[in-house]
């Protein structure tokens, strides 16, 4: 499932590729996809619209129009935004990207198209005049990646949940917006802290420790565009794998030693969860 360093791999690429484009036209072909408004009044209030800019919330992609409408774009577990969509591209002849899975394509007035590929259709898209009109964007905690992302912020939203357990807390995107699954995984080892540790038992130099591990593991990831992990879905808008897989340290080691001590990854289940520790590097 895409996290922070994947969504905004893709924001950075449409922002590059998309932005001042005019949209031609407009293909729904799964209308459940569009969440809001009505799949009529979405396509007429797309249509002739140019993009202004490409900005980010938590996992949300926002498209602005020049109408001031915003275009929203949760990409699920399997949404892919591709641009430009090339029928003859590496990914398309080799059945990796299928065609059937198309379900939004924007014609723009240079006939480049861009398409919103999604196989496990969990994908959402909005088209609103106020962001704050979808729900789960108004609940969305602090983002990782903003500069106001600081020691003192980290600490202010960790003490609003002192009982809770450290992995749970990083996922919920109440608090903390982008971090999935992968990242939880990889900053808690990073930061010798067993997943479910409760926040209170956490020493200063152990939430320091993990405030700057959240930092680098994400900005480095969005520097290698993201993880793409074995089977998984992920893609950049050129169709490419995240290149950050490779630099996972603990994340689908299952068995293999640990890089610090040597001693073999395990998993524990935590809400129904893979978490990839090392028993000896993260104590409860
Ligand atoms: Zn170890």
């Amino acid at each position: 499932m895409p996290e922070l360093p994947e969504v905004e791999t893709i924001r950075k690429d449409l922002q590059e590729k998309i932005t001042y484009k005019q949209i031609k036209d407009v293909i729904v072909n799964i209308s459940k996809i569009i969440k809001k408004p009505s799949l009529e009044e979405f396509i007429t209030k797309t249509k002739d619209k140019k993009i202004k800019e490409i900005d980010r919330r938590g996992k949300y992609i926002i498209i602005h129009l020049d109408s001031e409408d915003k275009l929203i774009i949760h990409l699920g577990m399997t949404g892919l935004l591709i641009y430009p969509y090339n029928k003859n591209s590496k990914e398309i002849l080799e059945g990796e990207i299928k065609a059937k899975h198309n379900h939004l394509v924007f014609t723009f007035t240079d006939d480049t198209q861009l398409v919103f590929n999604d196989v496990r259709r969990f994908g959402k898209i909005f088209l609103v005049s106020n962001i704050d009109e979808i729900e789960s964007i108004s609940k969305l905690g602090i983002d990782p990646l903003e500069d106001y992302f600081t020691e003192e912020v980290f600490i202010q939203v960790l003490n609003k949940k002192k009982k809770g357990k450290i992995k749970p807390f990083l996922m919920n995107q109440k608090f903390i917006t982008g971090l999935g699954n992968i990242y939880a995984n990889e900053v808690l080892y990073r930061s010798n802290i067993h997943p479910l540790r409760l926040i209170s038992s956490l020493i200063e130099e152990e939430v320091k420790n993990l405030y700057q591990q959240i930092k680098l593991v994400l900005s480095e990831a969005v520097e290698l565009r993201g993880s793409t992990v074995a089977d998984e879905a992920y893609r950049d808008t050129d169709g490419e794998k995240g290149k950050f897989a490779k630099k996972l340290q603990v994340y689908a080691r299952k068995g293999e030693p640990c890089i610090k001590c040597g001693h073999p990854i395990e998993v524990v289940r935590i809400e129904g969860r893979s978490s990839f520790i090392c028993p000896q590097c993260q104590k409860l």
